[in-house]
């Protein structure tokens, strides 16, 4: 992985999120290399995206929307009234443009952490499920998602998924296709 100051990039972090979102940006962190080491993957590159991941979730809505508009991102009409997911979309530009991150993979992770998408690389599912089950959540069935992410990748991704799409029908929220592509294609891939 090329260069990447872990130093500058926490101290940004530090001086851009709120306390409570830092401290869960750590977590995830922790929570990355943790799966990382266990799968026998990228450590450094965990840790970065998993750093990177809520870069920009504290900007200001409109400071977001600019980002997204200056960098042509075409939103579809149901993410435009999703401003949720508009800080995984400005965290890789942030990342590419502050940090010099220049790694697809380590970018797509921060891009897809929130929404997922079919045929996720195996890092993009490392920070997805990392960002769900950091050792600061407390909802109901995070052990068993734990467990689940830790005995399969897959599983884990799957089964976070289930979860975070179950709770947005219960709200009666919008459900971003990219979720369930992703867990169209775990299903797909696992048959
Ligand atoms: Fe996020
Ligand atoms: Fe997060």
């Amino acid at each position: 992985i090329e260069m990447v100051n872990i130093n500058e990039l926490e101290e940004y972090l530090k001086n851009n999120l709120i306390e409570k979102r830092f401290n869960h940006v750590l977590r995830v962190r922790d929570m990355a290399k943790d799966l990382a080491k266990h799968y026998g993957m990228d450590e450094d590159k965990a840790e970065i995206a998993a750093l990177g991941h809520d870069i920009a979730k504290n900007m200001k809505i409109d400071e977001l929307k600019r980002i997204i508009n200056e960098n042509n991102i075409i939103l579809t009409e149901d993410e435009e009234k999703t401003p949720e997911l508009w800080h995984a979309m400005v965290a890789p530009i942030i990342c590419r443009s502050v940090f010099k991150i220049e790694d697809e993979e380590v970018l797509g992770a921060m891009r897809w952490h929130t929404t997922g998408k079919a045929n996720m690389t195996s890092l993009e599912k490392l920070i997805y499920i990392a960002d769900m089950i950091e050792l600061g959540r407390n909802f109901p069935g995070v052990e068993e998602l734990r467990k689940y992410a830790f005995e399969d990748l897959d599983k884990g991704v799957l089964h976070g998924l289930t979860h975070s799409i179950k709770y947005l029908l219960d709200k009666n929220l919008l459900i971003n296709i990219n979720s369930i592509e992703a867990r169209n294609s775990l299903i797909m891939e696992n048959k």
